[in-house]
């Protein structure tokens, strides 16, 4: 099964597609996560990219495409995948769409994760992501068992730095502007499917495995 899951900054993607991977064995692809393994490398990419994440603008479409596109080809690809972050723009579906069709692939669902803005504020900013193994965790609905420690993994927790709030409402009208118009994009094609994201992670892997059933995707 080839998924991608959208939403705003902080609807859940990542939360939902990391419980999805240990129940589905896909793997998941997150361009933001790449984007923050080059940061923290210090690669070439890596260098470019890290003041446009830190005022929460858009990696051009040319880099990200191509990016995914290396990702995608890999072999644990074929058994299916998750995108969480991408496509973000118009151009980076269309490239997508290219990428899937010349691997043989396409696409069978689309969820979109519905949350309001208010919540989507108080996760962000409450947000702490594990070091060491990218772990998600929030101060106030699933804070770590010790404050500022990984209960996966006893890595150390941060801060990401687009997460305050200047760059969190920078991130929000970006999403507005450039994503959002993604929702009508799928809804065309018939792939997307709405999930309400403002309950906890148990939720939304329930309703995700009615949709899966409903829709007899493999
Ligand atoms: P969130 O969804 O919470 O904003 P991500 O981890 O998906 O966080 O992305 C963090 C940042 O990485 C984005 O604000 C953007 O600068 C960059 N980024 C990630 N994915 C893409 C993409 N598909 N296209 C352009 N930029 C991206
Ligand atoms: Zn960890």
């Amino acid at each position: 099964m080839n998924i991608i899951i959208l939403g705003a900054p902080g609807a859940g993607k990542g939360t939902l597609s990391d419980a999805l991977v240990k129940e589905l064995g896909i793997p998941k692809i997150s361009t933001g996560d790449m984007l923050r393994k080059e940061v923290k490398d210090c690669t070439p990419l890596g260098l470019k990219a890290k003041e446009i994440m830190a005022r929460g603008a858009l990696v051009s479409d040319q880099i990200i495409n191509e990016l995914l596109r290396n990702r995608v080809k890999q072999n644990d690809c074929k058994k299916g995948f998750m995108l969480d972050g991408f496509p973000r723009t118009i151009n980076q579906a269309e490239e997508l769409f290219k990428i899937t069709e010349e691997l043989g692939y396409k696409i069978d669902l689309v969820i979109d994760l519905v949350v309001s803005e208010e919540l989507i504020v108080k996760r962000l900013t409450n947000r702490r992501v594990c070091r060491k193994c990218g772990g998600n965790f929030n101060l106030f609905s699933s804070h770590s068992k010790k404050p500022g420690i990984c209960d996966f993994c006893g890595g150390e927790l941060y801060q990401r730095a687009d997460d305050n709030e200047a760059t969190i409402r920078n991130r929000l009208q970006v999403y507005a502007k450039d994503t959002q118009p993604l929702i009508n994009y799928y809804a065309k094609k018939g792939l997307l499917t709405e999930l309400a994201a403002d309950n906890g992670v148990l939720e939304m892997v329930k309703a995700f495995k009615k949709i899966v059933m409903e829709q007899k995707i493999k």
